[in-house]
């Protein structure tokens, strides 16, 4: 029930802050074809970048999607994100960078905002940081097909400057729907962006990491961002990360590597 509730929640807010206006509230979950939500997720390494219909017209699409009343799928989001224009960032862009992974994934991560790798692939988290961020996956036991990539804000910032606050805000309805779509059993907040938009507090993410929190109902593990760990290479700061993501294996019951492993 608590389940079925959350999951409600988290679509009543990504239909709002989207604009759908004409979501009834008494959709019920089962309505979304490919997921139930109940019982243990697929394993699967099904893979979607959900990069399709880029050139919808949102608003449109906003029409389109509303009279389904289904639960979103990536692709809706991804077709009403459409060629976005609702912040500056888009005049720089190559390719908006929605999403990669599994869509039903039990882990989410997001990060903060493409680089200039990802801006030309079209594909989060495949430069330097990307190769770490792939590295702390695959530790985990897992492959980046099993889990679910996106950031905060979907274009890359002017010469990788800091996401700006009218910019977080025009991206985030689109992260929302990201989350109400996977339903992902936790979520990893890379860097202190994700962390305090989803939220909500300005607190350090020095201070933040290492601590569970929860979005919508979701666990979530604010830990630091791979880059960050580029910039600091001391071993310390390493240490608190895989801590981090230990805690995560334990609450998702993922075998813990044997000592001398990690
Ligand atoms: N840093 C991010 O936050 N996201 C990416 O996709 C790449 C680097």
């Amino acid at each position: 029930m608590r389940e079925l509730v959350d999951e409600l929640r988290a679509y009543a807010t990504w239909a709002e802050e989207a604009g759908l206006k004409n979501l009834a509230s008494s959709q019920k979950p089962e309505a979304r074809p490919e997921a139930s939500g109940l019982g243990p997720r697929a394993s699967g390494t099904a893979t979607s970048n959900a990069n399709v219909n880029v050139n919808a017209n949102a608003n449109a699409n906003a029409n389109a999607v509303a009279p389904a009343m289904t639960l979103p799928i990536l692709e809706e989001v991804r077709t009403l994100l459409g060629e976005c224009t609702r912040c500056k960032l888009h005049k720089g862009r190559h390719t908006i960078v929605f999403g990669v992974g599994n869509p039903r994934a039990r882990l989410m991560f997001v990060g903060e905002a493409p680089g200039e790798d990802e801006d030309l692939q079209g594909i989060p988290f495949v430069g330097r940081a990307g190769q770490l961020l792939t590295k702390m996956i695959e530790g985990m036991g897992l492959k980046r097909e099993d889990v679910y990539i996106c950031n905060t804000v979907k274009c890359r910032p002017p010469n990788n400057r800091n996401p700006e606050p009218d910019e977080l805000a025009a991206c985030e309805p689109f992260l929302k729907g990201q989350l109400a779509a996977v339903k992902p059993e936790a979520i990893v907040t890379l860097g202190k962006f994700a962390a305090q938009t989803l939220l909500r507090d300005s607190t350090a993410i020095s201070r933040l990491r290492g601590n569970w929190r929860e979005y919508e109902g979701i666990p979530l593990m604010p830990t630091f961002h791979p880059a960050y760990l580029l910039r600091n290479t001391g071993p310390d700061e390493k240490r608190k990360v895989w801590d981090d993501l230990k805690q995560v294996m334990k609450k998702l019951g993922l075998p813990m590597p044997k000592k001398g492993e990690s």
